[in-house]
């Protein structure tokens, strides 16, 4: 065991990755962590988060216990409570019932103890109060299984993991770009990497991948997802090209899960190519709920009001991306301009305002004014105004007759001043990859683990499909990170005895 310089190599530097590092230095294993971005640009799309994290809490105790909270905020707040059979429920709908059981298990049991095992490494959680609450008769309501996040958002999440993996003794390598496993009979043995730009050959006893799905991959984005997808923006980082999934694919891992699926939101139209670390996650609008989506035609294209935005968003995009010029307006009118948050009132995004809406028509560049206003005309005969417009619950307040109905939270868009915000689909992550155990071990063809190979997050293949409820992604690299560092570290003292 003591003839390798390390026990644990992983590559990949966001949440997983320092979870699955942390989780095996526990174990007593000496850590290693190969992160292909230069250092300010460390921690991968985990830094773009809002660090909104779905886990299981049964009071608001819970939450008390792990968020910053004054007593005003105690008194002001439904927390309420997100049950193991909601997440079940939750994640089994989004995904059409086809995630595999066994990972969504692992996942929905282990999602408490990791956000607990989290401020055990000194992250701070804060209620999301601009992003997933509501607020009716001056009282915050969370409805929807998203209800804190790290402080500081990403960035205060990954710096903390990384303070965290300082004081436990873990090397971190930036610049270090991995190209491919070594493997022989044995299993894997370690990596090949570029790091600094110079070859080097790191030899570990258990490698775990962390490294990212394939989102910032145009071509590989154009081959597994479709069409188009190689003009969608890349909400996070630019590092995440596949290479992970690719290494261990050349060793004989098994493709597996939704690899024509991907988490794609609305995203500001005139966005950057790929993510700007200084707005994070500001270019997201995702409280369409509240207003109306339509294309360039003039026309709706979606139920806007389907669900929670926090159970729709992440599907949404793909239809965005299939709309004439890969783009939407998202309208609003004063009723719910106060509803929409601080992603709605950034400097970098793509507004117009009017007051009047055939105002608003002729500053909606591109779109049929026309058919706009007709469709306005049509949807705000449609809203069923004997229902009360809540926001804290499905209050099925929609819209009938429309060819696309709106679900719930109709509001007729008629009183000025309105605005209207372009988005085009900006793509998050990936849904294929690896299979691995619920021990995290990376399997192969033959449905075999494969010797001293581990992953965690977005490289794991088969939990999510087709869409996908908000806040998985980090307790899902918290969850499997923890378990990969402590399958390869146990799996070195086996070795090592
Ligand atoms: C704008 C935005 C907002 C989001 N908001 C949330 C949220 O609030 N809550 C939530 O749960 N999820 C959110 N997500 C999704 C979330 O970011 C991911 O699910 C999660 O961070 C994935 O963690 P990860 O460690 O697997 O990947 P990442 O954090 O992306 O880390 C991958 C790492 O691998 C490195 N890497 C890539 N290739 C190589 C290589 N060849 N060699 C070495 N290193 C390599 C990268 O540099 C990076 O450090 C958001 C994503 C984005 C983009």
């Amino acid at each position: 065991m003591k003839s390798n310089p390390y026990d644990v190599l992983i590559v990949g530097g966001g949440n997983a990755a320092l979870c699955a590092a942390l989780s095996a230095r526990e174990q007593g294993a000496r850590v290693v962590v190969l992160e292909r971005a230069p250092q300010q640009e460390r921690g991968g799309n985990s830094t773009f988060t809002g660090g909104g994290m779905r886990f299981v809490y049964h009071s608001p105790e819970e939450i008390y216990k792990i968020a910053d909270l004054t007593p005003e905020e105690i008194a002001n707040t439904d927390f309420g409570t997100y049950t193991e059979n909601r997440f079940f429920d939750d994640l089994y709908r989004v995904t059409q019932y086809r995630t595999n059981p066994d990972l969504a298990e692992v996942l929905i049991k282990g999602s408490n103890a990791a956000v607990y095992w989290l401020r055990g490494q000194g992250v701070h959680f804060v209620p999301g109060y601009g992003r997933h609450a509501a607020r009716v008769n001056g009282k915050f309501k969370f409805s929807a299984g998203v209800t804190v996040g790290a402080a500081g958002e990403g960035r205060g999440l990954v710096d903390t993991l990384y303070a965290a993996a300082a004081r436990a003794g873990i090397d971190v390598y930036y610049n270090a770009n991995v190209k491919s496993l070594l493997y022989d009979d044995h299993g894997v043995q370690g990596v090949d990497a570029r790091i600094n730009g110079k070859s080097a050959a790191i030899r570990s006893i258990a490698v775990i991948l962390a490294c990212g799905g394939f989102e910032a991959n145009a071509e590989w984005r154009t081959r597994y997802l479709g069409f188009g997808w190689d003009l969608a923006k890349v909400r996070g980082s630019r590092f995440n090209t596949g290479d992970g999934i690719r290494m261990a694919i050349e060793i004989g891992a098994q493709p597996y899960g939704n690899w024509s699926g991907a988490h794609a939101a609305a995203w500001d139209l005139n966005a950057p190519a790929y993510g700007d670390i200084n707005v994070g996650d500001g270019y997201g609008k995702q409280r369409y709920p509240y207003g109306i989506m339509i294309n360039t035609d003039g026309k709706r294209f979606l139920d806007e009001g389907a669900d929670f935005n926090i159970l729709t968003y992440a599907k949404y995009g793909r239809i965005i991306l299939a709309q004439p010029g890969q783009m939407a307006w998202q309208i609003f009118d004063s009723k719910v301009i106060g509803l929409l948050g601080h992603l709605y009132n950034i400097k970098q995004m793509t507004r117009v305002r009017a007051n009047s809406l055939e105002d608003l028509a002729s500053k909606l560049e591109g779109v049929n004014k026309a058919q706009f206003l007709e469709t306005v005309a049509h949807f705000n005969g449609a809203v069923q105004q004997n229902v009360s417009f809540n926001p804290t619950i499905k209050d099925g307040r929609g819209t009938s007759g429309l060819k696309i109905e709106k679900s719930n939270w109709a509001q007729t868009i008629s009183d000025g001043p309105f605005e209207a915000y372009a988005v085009t689909c900006g793509i998050t992550f990936t849904f294929g990859g690896l299979k691995i155990t619920t021990q995290s071990e990376v399997v192969d063809t033959e449905e075999q683990p494969i010797r001293g190979l581990y992953a965690a997050g977005e490289l794991v293949g088969g939990i999510f499909y087709f869409n996908y409820p908000g806040g998985s992604g980090l307790t899902s690299g918290t969850v499997f990170g923890r378990i990969a560092g402590k399958s390869a570290a146990n799996f070195c003292k086996q070795i090592g005895s």
